[in-house]
């Protein structure tokens, strides 16, 4: 059996993280993890209940409340994201959640709550996880850490083609570009985690290459480390 390792995938909004996180993890049976959907997930639920991001107390009252479970469906073949025994996958990817994740995951409870179980799917290595903190706080030890970029306008373009091929004639390009913008920013100046790249990082900007490129060339940097490890 070839060596395990684990691939940290960071970047800015919308620009392709989970693509090239899936297709890796298809690629080499590893398992995939979408970090932001469970920055999603609890955002979700504190705008449930109504909960004022100022009242700490309440914010770690639900999260003793919570279980974040990705499952598989067989239908999409893929993992949904489920709060105990819901499936979110629809309303988390909403732009209500859009607008008021990088608010929720500014907050160190909400951090350390899932950072810590993020690191237990990550002790058995064979993980690719994407997000923004992942090469930095999450996994500092992985073998593999890419920090991947594209221009604003191509991540807003790709990311209205999607919403709108799901069916939602109401969300602008415009919004979308300030959403993906103002998410960049708030990410990148927070004081907990803030989304840079790990100094160890190897930088992707995808803005003129097909996804088929970008894997290729991510699936070789994967061969070459397993090679030196093994
Ligand atoms: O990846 P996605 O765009 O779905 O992430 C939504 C938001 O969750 C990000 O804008 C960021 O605020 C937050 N996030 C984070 N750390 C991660 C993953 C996501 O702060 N590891």
């Amino acid at each position: 059996m070839s060596t395990k390792i684990n691939i940290a995938i960071d970047g800015y909004s919308s620009c392709g993280k989970g693509t090239l996180a899936k297709a890796l993890a298809h690629h080499f049976n590893y398992l995939f993890v979408d970090s932001g959907a469970m920055y999603r997930a609890v955002t979700w639920a504190i705008q449930k209940e109504k909960i004022e991001l100022t009242k700490i107390d309440k914010v770690s009252d639900l999260l003793s409340r919570i279980n974040i479970r990705f499952v598989y469906s067989e239908q999409d073949k893929f993992y949904q994201t489920y709060i105990n025994d819901q499936n979110l996958e629809k309303e988390i990817r909403s732009m209500e959640v859009s607008r008021y994740v990088s608010e929720v995951s500014a907050i160190k409870e909400v951090r350390d709550f899932l950072v810590n179980q993020q690191q237990q799917i990550g002790l058995h290595k064979g993980v690719v996880m994407d997000g923004r903190d992942i090469g930095t706080v999450v996994f500092p030890d992985a073998e593999l850490k890419i920090f991947m970029t594209a221009r604003p306008e191509v991540r807003a373009q790709r990311r209205h083609h999607e919403i709108v091929s799901r069916g939602d004639t109401h969300t602008s390009y415009n919004d979308v570009l300030s959403n993906l913008t103002e998410r960049d920013s708030m990410d990148s100046s927070r004081s907990i985690s803030p989304l840079k790249p790990a100094s160890d990082a190897l930088v992707l900007d995808n803005s003129e290459m097909t996804r088929e490129q970008q894997l290729t060339i991510a699936i070789d940097w994967v061969n070459d480390i397993i090679k030196n490890l093994s």
